[in-house]
C-alpha cells in the first residue's frame, strides 16, 4: 500500500486535532523509509518483475528486517517511546506505525515474514490476485478515510482541502500507468534496487514531509491554549 498509508495517517490526526501531526505522519511512513534505506543499502532484497504490477513492478524478495511482525512491533515501540513524555502522542505514534503493517497485509503477496527469517509469511495477496483493480480498492480506502477526515477537522476549523489535493495527485502518480518504477524494473543492476529505495523513501519523506507542513499551517490556531476570560 501506498497513499493509503498516508491517508491512515490523516485520519489519525483527525481523531485527535491536538496531538503533534510530525510523529503520526512519519510513523506512518516509518516502515517503508526503513525500507527504502534497507533497498539501497542492499539489505533488502527487491526483485523486478514487470508482470507483478499493479504499481510495484518489483517481487518484494526479502523485507525482513522492516516488514516482518516482529520488527513492526519493535518499530512501533521504538517509535512511540521517542514520545513517551505524553501518553496519547506515544499511543497514537505507536499506533501509525503498526497501522503500516495492519494496512500492507491484504495487499502484500506473501512476503510479510513473521520475524526476521521465518519460513512463515504474511499477506493476502490482493495485488497479485487483483491487480489494477487493487489499486482502484486503495484509492476507495483512501477516500473514504479521507472523507472522514475531512468531517472531523470541519468541525475544528481545519480544512483538509490541500492535503486531500495532494493524496489524490500522489495517488495517480502510483497508478499502473504512471508509476515509475515500471521503467526502473527493466534496467541493468545495480539499477533497480538503488532506484527503488530512492523512489519510494523519497516520496515518503516528501509526502510525509508536505502533509505535516498542510495540515499545520491551517490547524495552528486550534492548537493554541483557549483564553481565560474566553
Ligand atoms: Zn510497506
Amino acid at each position: 500500500m501506498f497513499v493509503g498509508h498516508l491517508a491512515i495517517g490523516v485520519a489519525i490526526k483527525a481523531g485527535s486535532p491536538r496531538t503533534p501531526t510530525w510523529p503520526i505522519l512519519i510513523g506512518v511512513s516509518l516502515m517503508d523509509m526503513v525500507d527504502s534505506l534497507f533497498a539501497v543499502l542492499g539489505i533488502n532484497q527487491v526483485t523486478p518483475n514487470l508482470a507483478r504490477g499493479p504499481y510495484l513492478f518489483f517481487d518484494l524478495t526479502f523485507i525482513d528486517w522492516d516488514h516482518s511482525l516482529l520488527m513492526a512491533l519493535v518499530l512501533s515501540i521504538l517509535w512511540a517511546t521517542l514520545f513517551r513524555k505524553d501518553k496519547t502522542t506515544a499511543w497514537l505514534a505507536g499506533l501509525a506505525v503498526f497501522s503500516h503493517f495492519l494496512a500492507d497485509w491484504p495487499m502484500h503477496n506473501n512476503d510479510l515474514a513473521l520475524y526476521p527469517h521465518s519460513a512463515a509469511h504474511l499477506g493476502y495477496g490482493l495485488w497479485g490476485q487483483l491487480g489494477t483493480a487493487s489499486w482502484v480498492l486503495e484509492g476507495l480506502f483512501s477516500a473514504a478515510l479521507l472523507a472522514w477526515a475531512w468531517r472531523r477537522m470541519q468541525a475544528v476549523g481545519v480544512s483538509l482541502t490541500w492535503p486531500a489535493a495532494l493524496l489524490t495527485v500522489a495517488f495517480f502518480n502510483v497508478s499502473p500507468w504512471l508509476s515509475p518504477l515500471q521503467w526502473v524494473a527493466p534496467l541493468p543492476q545495480p539499477w533497480p534496487p538503488l532506484l527503488f529505495g530512492l523512489l519510494t523513501g523519497g516520496s515518503f519523506v516528501l509526502l510525509s514531509g508536505m502533509l505535516i507542513w498542510l495540515i499545520d499551517r491551517v490547524s495552528a490556531p486550534a492548537r493554541q491554549p483557549i483564553p481565560a476570560d474566553a
